[in-house]
């Protein structure tokens, strides 16, 4: 019996240490202090804040495709524009009384100079590298015809001359001095046409995907990161500590694991919406999402890229809404110049460009139903832009290329297909809903969650809208001396306005072009004022000013 009992005895010992081996060995539950949903330049921009001002934090990303920057961010999917509203018209609405109103402008403007210094810190710093890979000197211009598109283009120059952002930029409506600028855009053009055009020397054009595969690149680099691709974030559950539970699907087979996350970054673009509407938080109610796709006439023939060499925006029609704004564009994408015109807006029920088509019906809710519905009824104007612009054939495009460059060639054009955007639809007390077209930062009052909707203007915005995000998101960190001190590393203008402060923004121009190589930027003389603002009959416009494809 006693030595049954010490058998007994040994078996169970025995299988209490087997099991405990086996829990020692079972695959703990994954841990990370900050979950970055998505690979695109928005949470690589995050990413390379966080490890910096954080580094002793974890961070793991994770993207459903099977790799980074293949979604908005990619250089094929957007329009390559560095915003700064030297040339987007939209930017610059004209008031009841006729004058210009620059404040969006001034604005936008602003904000790339942080992406600019942001850039060059991570050139300086060894994160990034090559910047013609990335960022190129492309002068910007508009071009506009008709008298009063012309009326409007003067009295536009000479408003924006008032800030120190906009000097360098030169106005003409004389076609020879058009024609040198850019020769395509006059070439076949009647010689009697009213036209005139803003010229500025500090344009860029930018390819967001190469940055944000060479951010990730270099946060792959740390042990404390973690890149899994093929992982798609399927749902989330707050733990009892406001912490998240967030179940993540492996695309290829189908298994499903969760990670528990201090914080949760939602950059997954046009998929934030719905996986905001999935975290259950009560914010979520108050959005609802419209996709709109863009497309493009691409020519790589090297007689054209060769010889357009600037980026030109137009003026919408009247009444159109401001992403119609017509753009014939030089590009350097995968190492080659191209030219892209466009963007031809195009509707998919996906809210990604490898998304669901069902995407569109499983993100309207009970709660969005009724705004989506007023913001369709309240904006025909948009609705009947959309048809109009899903009704056009290839001769309707090639028509409107013809406008910009009157002696294009058929067979020199391919129409390609961009990404989609997810305008924003909010609830609003009074309208029912409004279409909002910039870009809106969702936090949970527990500040464990954040999420990024919409898309304008989008990656030129990247680093200020991302401050902005790590100032709701980690409050008490961000206001730390620490923090404060590394973000002026970062971004040394950080806290100071540049318009209106000639040396600042000089020296944000100088610095950041030599470090970014882009053509050295003009001296900056307020002194030399030769225009007053002037007003200009106005034009009925649609009033949306803070979008541009
Ligand atoms: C036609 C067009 C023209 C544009 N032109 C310009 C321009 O000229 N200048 C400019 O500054 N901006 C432009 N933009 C806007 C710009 O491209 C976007 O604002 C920017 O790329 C958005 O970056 P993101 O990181 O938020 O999204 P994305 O680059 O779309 O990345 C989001 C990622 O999240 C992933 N994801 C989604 N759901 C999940 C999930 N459930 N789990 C895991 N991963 C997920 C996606 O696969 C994707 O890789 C343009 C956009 C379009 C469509």
């Amino acid at each position: 019996m006693k030595k049954m009992t010490a058998m007994l005895f040994s078996l169970a010992v025995g299988l209490n240490t087997v099991s405990m081996a086996a829990k020692a060995d079972a695959p703990k539950e994954q841990e990370t202090d900050v979950l970055l949903i998505g690979g695109g330049i928005m949470s690589a921009t995050l990413g390379t804040y966080l490890q910096e001002l954080q580094p002793d934090w974890s961070m793991t990303m994770v993207e459903r495709l099977d790799g980074v920057a293949q979604e908005s961010s990619n250089g094929w999917n957007n329009a390559g524009t560095g915003h700064s509203a030297l040339m987007e018209l939209n930017y610059t609405p004209q008031k009841k009384d006729g004058s210009i109103s620059i404040e969006k402008a001034v604005e936008i403007n602003e904000a790339f100079q942080v992406s600019r210094q942001f850039w060059s810190h991570q050139v300086n710093s060894g994160v990034m590298h090559d910047p013609h890979s990335f960022i190129n000197t492309v002068p910007h211009m508009s071009f506009v015809w008709g008298e009063q598109n012309v009326n409007f283009l003067r009295a536009r120059y000479a408003a924006l001359q008032q800030s120190t952002l906009f000097r360098g930029m030169k106005y003409s409506e004389d076609h020879a001095q058009i024609k040198e600028w850019a020769p395509l855009v006059m070439e076949g053009r009647d010689p009697n046409q009213k036209v005139a055009a803003t010229w500025t020397p500090v344009g860029t054009d930018v390819n967001y995907g190469e940055i944000t595969r060479q951010l990730i690149g270099s946060l792959k680099k740390d042990q404390n990161f973690k890149l899994e691709t093929s992982s798609e974030v399927t749902d989330f559950k707050r733990n009892g500590d406001n912490s998240w539970h967030v179940t993540i699907k492996d695309v290829k087979s189908g298994d499903k694991r969760s990670v528990d996350a201090k914080y949760v970054f939602i950059g997954a673009g046009g998929g934030a919406i719905k996986l905001l509407q999935k975290t259950g938080i009560p914010e979520a109610d108050n959005y609802g999402g419209f996709p709109v796709g863009g497309s493009f006439l691409m020519t790589e023939n090297p007689e054209i890229a060769n010889r357009h060499l600037e980026k030109v925006y137009g003026q919408a029609s009247v009444g159109a809404p401001p992403m119609s704004v017509p753009h014939i564009d030089s590009r350097t994408l995968d190492g080659k110049k191209v030219v892209l015109f466009g963007p031809f807006a195009t509707f998919s029920t996906k809210y990604l460009k490898n998304g669901s088509l069902f995407d569109l019906l499983s993100a309207t809710t009970t709660s969005n139903i009724m705004p989506m519905t007023h913001v369709g009824i309240d904006n025909f104007d948009l609705v009947k832009y959309l048809i109009g612009q899903v009704m056009l054939n290839d001769d309707d495009r090639f028509a409107a290329l013809k406008e910009y460059y009157p002696n294009a060639r058929k067979e020199d054009w391919k129409l390609i297909q961009a990404g989609q955007r997810v305008q924003i639809i909010k609830k609003d007390a009074e309208k029912g809903g409004l279409l909002k077209l910039g870009t809106e930062i969702v936090t949970d009052q527990q500040k464990t969650l954040a999420a990024l909707l919409g898309a304008s203007p989008g990656a030129s915005t990247a680093a200020p809208i991302t401050l902005d995000v790590m100032k709701k998101l980690f409050p008490e960190q961000f206001a730390s001396p620490e923090w404060q001190q590394k973000i002026r590393a970062i971004v040394p203008s950080f806290g100071q306005k540049l318009n209106g402060n000639t040396a600042l923004t000089q020296q944000v121009w100088d610095n950041t072009a030599a470090t970014l190589l882009l053509t050295k930027p003009p001296v900056i003389n307020m002194g030399d004022q030769t225009v007053a603002p002037t007003q200009a009959k106005p034009r009925t416009e649609s009033g949306k000013q803070d979008m541009a494809l």
